[in-house]
């Protein structure tokens, strides 16, 4: 999978995959990233790729040619998604991260200031998403936040592949709570039944715990699953 970041600070993109799972999946070429940074296209010669809006108002926009003539630049492959990081687009869930993990290229558009020119999204037509209904600096982040998401759903990217398969969400649900040693902490114990070895009563204690987690703190997934489960039936 190659993902190609657009951005103006192409350091907070590489940074991020100096370490621990993402940089196991860089070293072993099960994830590729690439930056380009639209200010090396710019025919500006202050290197310009902001400006102000016309209208006035608050803030700096990103200008369409250093963008436009970056995005361009860049090779395409087949089977590939152009994506724009935008408090305005979709919101990225976990249905919509495995959506993406079938494409062989992600070209991630980060924003910053206050967005981009219009003609941009008019010209690239990219899909656009939002991590949640807040507004950040920049698309930096949330950029980070799909690219994380969608490399630790490749194969071979997780130790265990299940370890993805049980997270929250995969299956309608938030996740069951989790224990290591020691046995007793502070007068807190372990579940009995996490300690006795009969993978079938975990399973279902597991289980259990997962369906009240959810009806308690996300009544919109319990409700879904409820109705799936039924259906089901
Ligand atoms: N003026 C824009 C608006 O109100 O829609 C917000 C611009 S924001 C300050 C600058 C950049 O940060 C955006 O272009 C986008 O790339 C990124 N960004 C901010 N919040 C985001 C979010 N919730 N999801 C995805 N990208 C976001």
């Amino acid at each position: 999978m190659i993902f190609d970041v657009m951005t103006l600070f192409p350091e907070m993109i590489e940074n991020y995959f100096q370490y621990s799972i993402l940089k196991r999946a860089v070293d072993s070429g099960i994830v590729k990233i690439n930056t380009i940074n639209p200010r090396d296209y710019t025919e500006n010669k202050h290197k310009k790729v902001d400006d102000i809006p016309y209208g006035g108002g608050a803030g700096m926009v990103l200008m369409a040619q250093p963008y436009v003539d970056a995005y361009e630049s860049i090779l395409r492959q087949d089977n590939s998604i152009t994506i724009m990081l935008s408090p305005q687009g979709e919101p990225l869930t976990d249905e919509l991260v495995n959506k993406l993990t079938g494409y062989n290229q992600i070209i991630l558009m980060c924003g910053h200031y206050e967005g981009y020119d219009e003609r941009i999204r008019e010209i690239i037509n990219p899909k656009e998403i939002s991590i949640g209904d807040f507004v950040l600096t920049g698309g930096e982040l949330p950029a980070l936040c799909l690219i994380d998401a969608v490399s630790r759903k490749l194969e071979g990217t997780l130790g265990h592949i299940e370890s993805a398969d049980e997270d929250s969400f995969s299956n309608g649900l938030i996740e069951y709570p989790h224990y290591t040693r020691p046995r007793e902490y502070r007068g807190l114990k372990v579940p009995e039944v996490l300690l006795n070895g009969n993978h079938k009563e975990i399973n279902e204690f597991r289980l259990r715990q997962s369906i009240e987690r959810t009806q308690k703190r996300r009544p919109d997934l319990y409700d879904k699953y409820i109705k799936k489960r039924d259906n089901n039936d």
